[in-house]
């Protein structure tokens, strides 16, 4: 299997460049963010618990976000691996994927973040707001509180990876279809 870790911070290019590697490499798109949307759309349970996070740009709490992760990693039997979005964003949520995917007998190929100076991604977000419809890309302090759990719990998780070689970093800066090259790059020699 191959299971990517796309990994970087809130407005990296993640979701954009996910899309286009699906169809490229046959894999499932498993993104938290997706995920939790989806939920408080239908306004289940979960969602209704991690809207009250989102809105505020603080993570969802770990047992909630692992289990859900886990149940779409098994709704998906047949994959030829998975790209994960938006997951792991804790060290703890990637300790946890690591021994579900072992007692799977898989594991993570490789993380590859998608590196991007802060002033550019406050840029991005303020322009997807205006098409997102996403809350949190809307008001500057809870992009503010994104970034800032992003250095402080989300960025550790590089260390995580990198103990194990499987990290892999690449400028996100550029045109799609650039960063998109710099992807397939890495991930043709996996
Ligand atoms: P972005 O990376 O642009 O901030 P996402 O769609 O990945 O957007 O995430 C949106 C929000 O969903 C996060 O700010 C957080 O509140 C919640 N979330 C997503 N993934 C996780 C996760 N792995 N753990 C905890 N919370 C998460």
């Amino acid at each position: 299997m191959l299971n990517l870790v796309l990994f970087g911070p809130p407005g990296a290019g993640k979701g954009t460049q996910s899309a286009f590697l699906v169809e490229r490499y046959h894999l499932v798109h498993l993104s938290t963010g997706d995920l939790f949307r989806y939920n408080i759309k239908n306004e289940t349970e979960l969602g209704v618990l991690a809207k009250s996070y989102m809105a505020k740009g603080q993570l969802v709490p770990d047992s909630v976000t692992i289990s859900m992760l886990e149940d779409a990693v098994n709704k998906n039997p047949e994959a030829n691996g998975f790209i994960f979005d938006g997951f792991p964003r804790t060290n703890a949520q990637a300790a946890a994927l690591d021994a579900f995917l072992n007692s799977q007998d898989t594991g993570i190929t490789s993380m590859i973040a998608l590196e991007a100076p802060e002033a550019e991604l406050r840029v991005r977000l303020a322009e997807r707001a205006k098409t997102s419809g996403r809350p949190d890309d809307a008001d500057p302090a809870v992009i503010q509180n994104r970034i800032d759990v992003y250095n402080n719990e989300t960025a550790p998780v590089k260390a995580f990876y990198e103990a194990q070689g499987k990290y892999k970093g690449i400028n996100g800066v550029g045109s799609i279809e650039e960063i998109t090259e710099r992807l397939v790059a890495i991930i043709d020699t996996l």
